[in-house]
């Protein structure tokens, strides 16, 4: 997907610094933070949305939990809280068509979500 700008990430065409990186996933900080902490985590493989995963990338998913677990802990967020973010489509507000998980931390989050 040469267009697609995490693809071109995953792929270290684009900078980014990796807090977190294996075989699977790769996790780097949003160009626009909407926290003191706020990673994003992707799929190496081009998904367009959690709508379109299929049972053979379930372990995209143990992957992205994990690496999850890693940042919080890594980044000082396992004992305040974190919150976890998938937007997907248009009312949920998803700006790029590459599956991400958004880890936001480091300030009290509140709901309901704007
Ligand atoms: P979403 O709106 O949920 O699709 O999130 C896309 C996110 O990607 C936004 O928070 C952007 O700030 C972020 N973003 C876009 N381009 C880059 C980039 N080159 N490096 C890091 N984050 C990016
Ligand atoms: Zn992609």
């Amino acid at each position: 997907m040469q267009d697609c700008i995490f693809c071109r990430i995953a792929a270290k065409e684009i900078p980014a610094q990796a807090v977190y990186e294996d075989d699977i996933v790769m996790a780097f900080p949003d160009i626009k933070p909407m926290a003191p902490v706020h990673v994003l985590i992707i799929p190496k493989k081009h998904i367009s949305s959690l709508l379109d995963i299929t049972s053979e990338d379930v372990p995209v998913i143990e992957y992205a939990v994990k690496a999850a677990q890693q940042i919080a802990k890594s980044m000082g967020l396992a004992e305040k809280g974190f919150r976890i973010v998938v937007n997907t489509g248009n009312d949920g507000g998803q700006t790029v068509h590459h599956l991400h998980w958004h880890v936001l931390g480091g300030r009290p989050m509140s709901w309901p979500p704007g």
